[in-house]
């Protein structure tokens, strides 16, 4: 096989917690992986303190640091639109959704930026490791968050409506990317609101 982000050839070797655990393969070199540095951040919400989005949220845990690495991979997979590259974090996808009990809800794109990026990327990284999910968000607006303070995010209107209806049962939303929290604090009320009894969040990255 060639390392999807190096094109390389490797080898790769059939473990047994592989066999028993029916861990995904990476599909990239050994090298490559290990660039990729693990998050060590810890819930800090005192940001959405005062906020309507105060309490939202009970959980984040964000995966990876947003290194030069990582944002390579990220230019690549969304910019570049290469698909095959949901894979390489598919093991540790499954991993981290395993210790989690709910019903999981990527973040959605806008129907726009949809058609611009050809794929829904943060629903393929769960497709890729074969993680069940529920689309149950849908974006309200269309506005860049980039070009807006974090105190002009926060005071938006609620970015996402539910499509479906939300039982009071556990959640966990998915995104590709943690940076001010204003989308997954906004998206965790949403569910919220409509009565979620909790709702946790994992992202690949933390900005
Ligand atoms: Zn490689």
């Amino acid at each position: 096989m060639n390392c999807l982000i190096c094109a390389t050839p490797y080898q790769t070797t059939a473990t047994w917690s592989k066999l028993f655990l029916y861990e995904l393969d990476s599909s990239t070199c050994g090298r490559c992986f290990e660039k990729f540095d693990i998050s060590k951040s810890t819930n800090d919400f005192t940001d959405f303190l005062g906020t309507p989005y105060e309490g939202a949220v009970d959980s984040v845990f964000c995966l990876y640091t947003y290194n030069e690495p990582m944002k390579e991979y990220l230019h690549q997979y969304k910019f570049l639109q290469d698909v095959a590259l949901a894979k390489v974090f598919a093991g540790k996808l499954q991993q981290v959704f395993q210790r989690k009990e709910g019903i999981v809800v990527p973040i959605p794109m806008h129907p726009e930026k949809l058609k611009l990026r050809t794929f829904a990327q943060v629903d393929e990284l769960l497709k890729a490791a074969t993680i069940p999910f529920q689309q149950l968000l849908t974006k309200t607006t269309s506005d860049s968050q980039g070009k807006k303070t974090k105190i002009e995010r926060l005071k938006t209107n609620n970015l996402f409506e539910v499509i479906s209806t939300i039982e009071a049962t556990n959640y966990i939303l998915f995104d590709d990317i943690y940076t001010t929290g204003a989308t997954i604090h906004h998206a965790a009320k949403t569910l919220k609101d409509k009565g979620a009894k909790r709702v946790d969040a994992i992202t690949l990255i933390k900005g």
